[in-house]
């Protein structure tokens, strides 16, 4: 089931730590790479990665939980990631 609050993957398992079969999503192929901007496809691998939108931090007052509608998914292509975390 999708969490945005959680790292979670998508595609073949890679056998690292991540590819939890509990945190395992369908491919979102109807979203883009936030690194390429490329579509993902059927057979990619991936993360996706919990994101609050700035504006929504704001909006909460502080020591209140961010309700589930703040939270999103940012998904990468597994390369993209590595490189992204490179940089
Ligand atoms: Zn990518």
């Amino acid at each position: 089931m999708t969490d945005e609050r959680i790292v979670q993957w998508f595609g073949e398992s890679w056998e690292a730590p991540v590819c939890d079969p509990e945190q395992e999503i369908a491919v979102p192929v109807d979203r883009p790479c936030v690194r390429c901007g490329i579509y993902l496809l059927v057979d990619d691998q991936g993360l996706a990665i919990p994101y609050v939108d700035p504006l929504a931090r704001e909006l909460v007052r502080p020591g209140d939980e961010l309700p589930d509608v703040a939270w999103e998914h940012l998904y990468f292509h597994r390369g993209c990631f590595m490189e992204a975390i490179r940089d």
